[in-house]
């Protein structure tokens, strides 16, 4: 294939070329790890030009995911995260950078999306246990939903607190942690040089660069494949320098006695799983955006979700329905779609 290519003068050539680049580079590496931490699959891949460098980049981005974990988990009972959740109605209580950090920009997309996205859905999100089939009692609804408001998070950027306004307030960050990790990841791997490579926690992606003059082909789930690994994905989307985040009503959820499926993104009016959309992926330029994003439009539905992406510069959408019907968001649309068809395809 080659010889017939070019002529045996000039094949000659390019191959010597390849093999002073091979040469120059032979320690380099490609690396790629998966392990457990958040509670999800963390994988980091990435290619160096010093297979030793690339070894301590990889341990301190795993590293930092499991400092973010200790930090942010509410289920241990050291972290940052559950010592707010114990002291935070009694009295201000000091805050990291990192969480004044979290905590901010979590409460801008509150305003943003008039609550949809809201950190307080832990006050009754919490009494949901999914491995277990559990959900809070009509009791605890009725006394926990009021206590789901973002205002009653009281912060304070000059003093660095936060405060609860309300005795039953909990927050849970499980809506823009992963988002925000992934970010923190690449650019430890930046700060080793790295221009190529993809980090992914769960259902939060970022890639970095391209995979060897190809963009990275980052798949969409099929929501209803039913947690198979191997099972195809429904979109494919070549991708290069971006944040991709998906939220999806199969990650973490049973079937209740109705034959409902309880899931674990909340509508913090209601204090139930949000209804309308299986599958939500938000494409933006870091992951503490489109975290939070998926989110939200997950609980704000198609209508409103696709409104507010199409306002918001930067940033695009893909939204699958219960029926199977896809969405895109104004800059996704292909050039050639009918009017009629705007922001769906099936
Ligand atoms: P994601 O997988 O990014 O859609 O985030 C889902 C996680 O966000 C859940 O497991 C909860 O920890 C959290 N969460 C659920 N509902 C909300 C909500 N309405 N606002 C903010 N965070 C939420
Ligand atoms: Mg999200």
């Amino acid at each position: 294939m080659f010889a017939n290519k070019f002529p045996p003068l000039t094949a000659y050539l390019l191959c010597l070329c390849s093999l002073g680049i091979f040469s120059a580079k032979a320690n380099a590496a490609w690396v790629e790890d998966t392990q457990n931490i958040m509670g999800t699959r963390i994988s980091i891949s990435f290619w160096h030009d010093s297979a030793a460098i690339a070894q301590r980049a990889l341990a301190d981005g795993m590293a930092e995911m499991r400092r973010i974990d200790q930090t942010l988990s509410p289920y241990i009972e050291t972290s940052d995260l559950a010592l707010l959740n114990k002291n935070a109605a009694a009295a201000p209580q000091a805050i990291s950078d990192e969480l004044l950090f979290l905590v901010d920009k979590s409460l801008y997309y509150s305003r943003l999306s008039d609550g949809a996205f809201d950190i307080t859905f832990a006050s009754l999100g919490w009494f949901y246990d999914y491995r277990n089939k559990l959900q809070p009692s009509v009791k605890q609804r009725d006394k926990l939903l009021p206590a789901i408001n973002y205002k009653w998070l009281q912060l304070n950027p000059k003093q660095k607190t936060l405060r609860f306004l309300h005795p039953n307030v909990r927050i849970d960050l499980g809506g823009i942690a992963k988002g925000y990790a992934v970010d923190r990841v690449i650019d430890i791997l930046k700060g080793y040089g790295v221009e190529h490579a993809t980090v992914s926690a769960g259902g939060d992606s970022r890639v970095l660069g391209d995979k060897g003059g190809r963009p990275w082909m980052v798949g969409i789930k099929n929501p209803r494949d039913g947690g198979d690994e191997s099972a195809a994905p429904v979109i494919r989307l070549p991708l290069e320098n971006v944040a991709i985040s998906t939220s999806g009503d199969y990650e973490r959820y049973f079937i209740d006695d109705q034959g409902h499926r309880v899931h674990h993104i909340i509508n913090p009016k209601t204090g139930e799983s949000a209804s309308g959309l299986v599958s939500v992926t938000i494409l933006g330029p870091q992951g503490a955006d489109t975290d939070p994003l998926s989110t939200t439009v997950f609980v704000l539905g198609v209508e409103k979700g696709l409104a507010l992406i199409n306002q918001l510069r930067g940033f695009d959408a893909i939204l699958i329905d219960s029926k199977g019907t896809v969405f895109y968001s104004d800059g996704l649309l292909a050039p050639d779609a009918a009017p009629a068809t705007s922001g769906a395809a099936s």
